[in-house]
């Protein structure tokens, strides 16, 4: 049974987490005005999976059980499913900024590859495990929080270095009936108002790193959860004419001492395939990403046109203006293009699902990851000085100042000072607010931080494939002949020749 936005609110209330906001405990989190923005996003991805038009792209089909599913905890199929996956995540990201959801999704996506990797390889039983898990998430629609990144200490040190080894989440105890985990991870998005999380391992572990590379399911409210969060958006400003609305809490969740039973544990110390589910998840989720700030970029654009049409300008005749707007078209439509390309191009995986082709989905994560820092100020260039001048909502109703503010305020004779202002601080709130930061911060860093991205762009790059090209052009031979080294990873040996090192001596990691 599908929920709608009201059914997943009230669903909240079967669950009892022990939450704090701002110092302060949450009694209930279904009725905290502090975390209805971050409800109100998450819901959203619920109601729009009943609206006929959006059925086909926020509803799918699941083999494995042969029911109907929201989008955002489908396995994905083929490519028709990723870029439908894609147009869902653009259109609840273009409504409610961001409305989590799709993290489920790309978890989901990733445990189904990785469940099935770790028992070819070691005869476990976790696909077994996960399929049902996956059915019973699907059957009661819940909402999955990603608890992958972990509070990690000091980053030049591996997991089992760290001086607190509560830096990561890591397998405290083994039991006959299940695990103790403990730890702490450091950022997950609408924490407060997840119905369970799946704990993820957040980088590649070597042999002696067995009790963190973990992978497990928690409901929000097991014993030893504690979710220390900041409000969602910026509930109760009048003047946040989006993010008022809507926007995402993140939460630090600490695992002190909570046991798992054996049926939530989808990993248990196979250290190679955890981090296969890291990079898994990472590529799902980047081009999850792709398709989130594709959503960000039509709310820029529609906002834009209006504040260039509000001073009364014309693009037509104004061409700065529409050279800007053009460009913010561009960026926007460029990285999601990437997220198609990585659509179209997936790969099959033997546990019968399809992957997003790895290299467009990291260039399209990329591309975003800084020239959301473009889009700010493209914003900012075609809106002029208002969106930060603009005197708060507080002075649209004082009878000493409204009238000639409104007066002298206006742009273009037919459009109202009133709208001109709504639309100054709807960019406000998205590209000048503390909430326009979080949405800066999240590009830059969701998903990885640009050095992953790097990585992964040159690790499965096919340069080889291209040196050969020019070689077979020039008709030197020279590889046939063994007369040249490649310090391409992967053409002399796996690891290449040169692993840089950080000051100190280890080895150098960037993390997910
Ligand atoms: C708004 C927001 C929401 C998020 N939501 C979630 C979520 O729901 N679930 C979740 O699991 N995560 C979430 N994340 C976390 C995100 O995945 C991380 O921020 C990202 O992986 C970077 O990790 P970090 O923040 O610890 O930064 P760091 O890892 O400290 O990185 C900071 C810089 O240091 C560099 N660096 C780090 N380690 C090394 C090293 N060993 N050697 C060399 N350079 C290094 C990095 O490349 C980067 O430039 C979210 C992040 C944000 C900002």
């Amino acid at each position: 049974m599908l929920m709608d936005a009201a059914g997943y609110r009230e669903s909240l209330r079967a669950y009892h987490p022990r939450v704090f906001v701002n110092g302060q405990r949450v009694e209930s989190v279904a009725d905290e005005p502090l975390l209805a923005p971050g409800i109100n996003a998450v819901g959203l991805a619920y109601g729009l999976a009943h609206q006929e038009a959006h059925l086909p792209v926020m509803t799918a089909r699941q083999t494995s059980s042969g029911k109907t599913v929201n989008r955002m905890l489908h396995i994905n199929e083929g490519s028709g499913d990723l870029l439908a996956k894609l147009e869902a995540v653009r259109l609840v990201c273009k409504i409610s900024g961001c409305a989590q959801r799709y993290l489920s999704h790309d978890a989901l996506n990733a445990l189904w590859q990785a469940t099935a990797l770790t028992d070819a390889r070691h005869g476990t039983d976790y696909a077994q495990r996960f399929r049902a898990y996956l059915h019973e998430v699907q059957d009661k629609d819940l909402t999955l929080g990603v608890a992958m990144t972990d509070a990690k200490g000091d980053r030049s040190k591996r997991p089992g270095a760290q001086a607190n080894p509560d830096s990561y989440v890591h397998i405290k105890e083994r039991r006959k009936d299940g695990i103790v985990i403990r730890g702490t991870k450091a950022i997950v998005t609408g924490a407060p108002y997840m119905h369970e999380f799946l704990v993820m391992p957040c980088r590649t572990h070597v042999p002696g790193d067995e009790d963190f590379a973990v992978c497990c399911a928690v409901p929000c409210d097991a014993a030893g959860v504690t979710i220390v969060a900041r409000p969602a958006g910026r509930p109760g400003d009048r003047a946040a004419k989006f993010s008022s609305q809507y926007g995402q809490s993140t939460g630090v969740v600490m695992f002190d001492d909570v046991f798992v039973p054996w049926d939530r544990v989808f990993l248990a110390g196979e250290t190679e395939e955890g981090g296969f589910l890291t990079t898994s998840y990472a590529t799902h989720h980047r081009h999850s990403c792709i398709g989130a700030r594709a959503g960000f970029g039509d709310l820029l654009i529609g906002a834009g046109a209006l504040m260039i049409e509000a001073n009364g300008l014309d693009t037509e005749r104004h061409g700065h203006v529409r050279e800007q707007m053009v460009e913010l078209i561009k960026i926007t439509e460029g990285f999601f293009a990437c997220g198609v390309a990585a659509s179209v191009y997936c790969q099959k995986d033997p546990a019968g699902s399809v992957m997003p082709d790895s290299v467009f989905s990291n260039i399209g994560k990329l591309l975003l990851a800084t020239q959301i820092y473009d889009m700010h100020r493209i914003a900012h260039y075609v809106s002029g000085g208002l969106i930060v001048a603009l005197p708060g909502p507080d002075e649209d109703h004082n009878p000493e100042t409204a009238a000639s503010l409104s007066a002298v305020l206006a742009g273009r004779p037919d459009i109202p000072h009133a709208q001109r202002a709504e639309v100054a601080r709807f960019i406000e709130d998205l590209t000048v607010s503390k909430e326009a930061g979080w949405y800066s911060v999240i590009s830059l860093h969701g998903g990885g931080s640009p050095e992953a991205m790097k990585r992964e762009i040159w690790r499965n790059y096919p340069v080889a494939e291209k040196v050969e090209l020019v070689e077979s052009l020039l008709g030197r031979g020279v590889l046939a002949d063994g007369g040249r080294v490649s310090k391409q990873p992967g053409r002399c040996c796996v690891a290449g020749c040169e692993v840089p090192e950080m000051p100190g001596g280890a080895p150098r990691e960037a993390a997910e």
